[in-house]
């Protein structure tokens, strides 16, 4: 399959007072699968349409391959497109569904038969092509609606919200599916989801979007752990602010010494940025002690389990410490003996911290 890279130039839409995109900047590289995330109306479904054609920017321009389509048909911009909901004709089989494209460029029944057997194949489907929409799950819809977008052998896939309106299993399994597809295809993908982990898990890279403009871009793992503002840090995951004291290139922060990452504020007061996974929570209780015989010395002005929310593999604790509240992920099996009202001592993991200018008065 042909492949190009897609870019954003500086693209803009404004809808009566809303603006949707406010200059929109982003290079999406041959064969990468790219997440555009972000909250509700940031201007994620506004970029993508400008790809597919379905929307025309104010000013600026989108580049297929290098090439300004700004100005293009959406018809001969060879982009294939999956919405959040599924879309399918209803009156027709999921066979004909796929094969739609192909039969408005006149391309002959039997060929269009074959390339629709096997895409529903590809997508895992082959006994299905004489189903009606009515007669397939969500999620089989959507996979009908992926082989109809891969019919034209498109050079760019745009997924918008494809797996919102699915349950939360079949959501999981058919975006690794999709990922799998795609990388065997090495088909350049543009995915929009407003799911930070359906985004950190699916793509090469994220953009994160706030208000119409690139927020940060990068691979998962760097949007996540080094979030370049206090807005992508907390749009990718929840984040504590603890506050802490600089010297030098180290913080000091609950009482020990952690190496600072990435740019060193003003100083010497600082929000030091942790994750809830790298606070580590010990119960200050003796095994096998009451709560009764708990000492409450021991407990003192130490940090208190307030509130713990059981997810299976790991449990998310609401952590009291002084003026404080903390969140700290923990292993689900330790959720019993973290349960609220334990006294907790709490350190945290020994890795470079971000820190960011204080925010206390
Ligand atoms: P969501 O996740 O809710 O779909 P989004 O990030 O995809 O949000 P867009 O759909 O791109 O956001 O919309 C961006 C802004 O532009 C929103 O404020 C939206 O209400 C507005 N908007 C989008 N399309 C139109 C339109 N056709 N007419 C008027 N306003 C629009």
């Amino acid at each position: 399959m042909k492949t190009s890279g897609v870019e954003f130039r500086g693209l803009r839409r404004v809808f009566g007072s809303t603006v949707a995109l406010d200059g929109l900047d982003l290079a999406v590289e041959p064969g990468e699968l790219m997440a555009l995330l972000g909250p509700s109306g940031c201007g994620k479904t506004t970029a993508l349409r400008c790809v597919a054609g379905f929307e025309h920017p104010d000013a600026g321009a989108v580049l297929i391959d290098g090439k300004d389509i700004t100005r293009l048909p959406a018809n001969r911009r060879d982009a294939g497109m999956v919405f959040q909901s599924y879309s399918l004709f209803p009156n027709l089989n999921a066979r004909d569904n796929v094969a739609f494209g192909l039969r408005v460029r006149k391309v002959p029944a039997a060929r269009r038969h074959a390339r629709a057997a096997e895409l529903l194949e590809l997508v895992g489907l082959p006994e299905h092509g004489g189903r009606y929409p009515h007669e397939l799950s969500g999620g089989q819809q959507q996979r009908v609606a992926l082989a109809r977008a891969l019919a034209l052998e498109p050079r760019v896939l745009l997924l918008d919200e494809p797996l919102s309106a699915l349950d939360a299993k079949v959501r999981v399994t058919l975006r690794e599916e999709i990922r799998r597809l795609q990388l065997d295809l090495g088909i350049t993908t543009i995915f929009v989801t407003h799911d930070q982990e359906e985004a950190l898990s699916i793509a090469d890279r994220v953009a994160v979007l706030r208000a119409g403009r690139l927020e940060q871009v990068g691979p998962p793992a760097e949007v996540y752990d080094r979030p370049a503002t206090p807005f992508v840090a907390e749009f990718v995951g929840a984040m504590n602010h603890i506050p802490g004291r600089l010297s030098g290139d180290e913080v000091t922060v609950l009482g020990g010494f952690l190496p600072v990452d990435g740019p060193i504020p003003q100083g010497p007061e600082v929000d030091v940025l942790v994750r809830p996974e790298a606070v580590v929570v010990t119960p200050l209780a003796v095994p096998g002690a009451s709560a009764a015989e708990r000492s409450p010395s021991a407990a003192g002005d130490r940090a208190l389990v307030v509130a713990s929310s059981f997810r299976g593999s790991s449990a998310r604790l609401r952590i009291r410490l002084g003026d404080l509240e903390l969140l700290a992920d923990v292993p689900g099996h330790d959720a019993v003996r973290l349960a609220p009202g334990t006294p907790v001592t709490v350190d945290l993991v020994h890795r470079p911290v971000l820190v960011a200018p204080s925010t206390r008065p």
